[in-house]
C-alpha cells in the first residue's frame, strides 16, 4: 500500500527540572544542538509504523524497530554513544493504546505533560555534561523529543487507507458522491428531518430548518465524520446547536455537525475522511439523540442532500 506520511512536530520543550546550575549562553547554544538533533532522530524513527495495522485504520508503532531506530538515529545525529546519554522515558502513544485523541499525556518520571493530537512518538534524553554539548556546568539535563503522524489525505490512496486515522470501520464509510462528500454518519443513512420551512418540533416556532437530520435507534455516542477533508473552525458549545464542529473545506464551503454528545477535535485541526469529529447526542434544542447536519456556501444554508 502506498502511503506517504506528514510528519508534525508538535513539541520539543527544554525539561529544567534535573538542571542544577544555570549558564545560560553556552547552555543555550549547546542545548540548541541537541534539540535539533533529538528532532530529526524522532522524525527519523517516526518511520516505523506497522503498515498492516494502518491499513485496517490505526496507526501503531514497531516499537522495538522504532527504538532501534532512534537509537541509531541519534546517535549519529549527534556523535553520542549509548554511554553517552540515556533515554529516560520513551512512548508511543498510538492506536495500540490510545483510542480518542486528543488525548492528554503525562511523563511521571520527568514531570511534563501535553495534548497529543495524534499518534505521537516521544523520547526523553538525558545526557552528562560534556559528553555532547559543551561549556556548561550542570551535570545532566534533559530534553524531549516527540513526532505525531498524520497521513496526508491527497497521498493516500482509497477510501480504505483514508480511514486510517479513524475509529470508524472502514466498511462503514460509504464512497464520496459525485460532489466529493462523503454522508457524516456510518452508522445509518436514516433522515429524520429534512432541510426546509418547518414548525420546530421543541420551540413551535415556524422557521428554515437550515439542515439534515440524521438518526437511528441506537445512534446516540456513534461517531460523525466529516463529509470532506478540512480544517475545523469552531468545536464548541453554542446555545440551539448544542456541542457543535464546523469544518470549512475552503472556497467559502462549510459543514456543520451539531447535538453532539462529544466533541473530539479541536479549532486549528485539519480533519478527513475516517477522523471521529464527535459523537452523537442531543445536546442544545432537540427532540432526541441525532445529528444536525449542515452544508453552508459563504455563511448562506443549502439542502445538504443535493451534495448526496
Ligand atoms: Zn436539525
Amino acid at each position: 500500500m502506498e502511503v506517504i506520511l506528514r510528519m508534525v512536530f508538535i513539541a520539543f520543550i527544554a525539561i529544567s527540572g534535573m538542571v542544577m546550575n544555570h549558564d545560560l549562553t553556552t547552555k543555550a547554544q549547546s542545548l540548541h544542538y541537541l534539540k535539533e538533533d533529538l528532532e530529526v532522530a524522532a522524525h527519523d524513527a517516526a518511520l516505523d509504523i506497522v503498515e498492516s495495522e494502518l491499513a485496517t485504520g490505526r496507526i501503531v508503532f514497531d516499537q522495538s524497530k522504532a527504538m532501534t531506530t532512534f537509537r541509531n538515529s541519534f546517535e549519529k545525529n549527534s556523535n553520542l554513544s549509548s554511554a553517552d546519554y540515556e533515554i529516560v522515558e520513551m512512548h508511543f502513544l498510538d492506536h495500540s493504546t490510545i483510542t480518542t485523541f486528543p488525548h492528554r499525556f503525562e511523563a511521571t518520571k520527568v514531570g511534563f505533560s501535553d495534548v497529543i493530537t495524534a499518534p505521537t512518538i516521544m523520547a526523553f534524553i538525558e545526557t552528562k555534561k560534556n559528553a555532547y554539548y559543551g561549556g556548561s556546568s550542570e551535570e545532566s539535563f534533559t530534553q524531549v523529543a516527540s513526532y505525531t503522524y498524520q497521513p496526508q489525505e491527497q497521498n493516500i490512496l482509497g477510501v480504505n487507507a483514508m480511514a486510517s486515522r479513524a475509529n470508524v470501520s472502514v466498511a462503514m464509510i460509504g464512497n464520496a458522491s459525485s460532489q466529493g462528500f462523503h454522508w457524516p454518519v456510518p452508522f445509518t443513512d436514516n433522515v429524520t428531518s429534512n432541510f426546509g420551512m418547518r414548525t420546530h418540533p421543541v420551540t413551535g416556532e415556524r422557521k428554515l430548518h437550515a439542515g439534515t437530520d440524521i438518526a437511528t435507534p441506537g445512534v446516540f455516542n456513534t461517531p460523525t465524520i466529516p463529509a470532506k477533508s478540512g480544517t475545523v473552525i469552531f468545536a464548541g458549545y453554542i446555545a440551539g446547536y448544542g456541542n457543535v464542529v464546523m469544518v470549512s473545506h475552503g472556497n467559502g464551503l462549510e459543514t456543520r455537525y451539531a447535538h453532539l454528545n462529544s466533541i473530539s477535535v479541536a479549532a486549528g485541526q485539519e480533519v478527513g475522511l475516517g477522523d471521529v469529529l464527535g459523537k452523537i447526542g442531543n445536546t442544545g434544542v432537540g427532540t432526541g439523540p441525532h445529528l444536525h447536519f449542515e452544508v453552508r456556501v459563504n455563511g448562506v444554508p443549502y439542502d445538504p442532500m443535493t451534495f448526496y
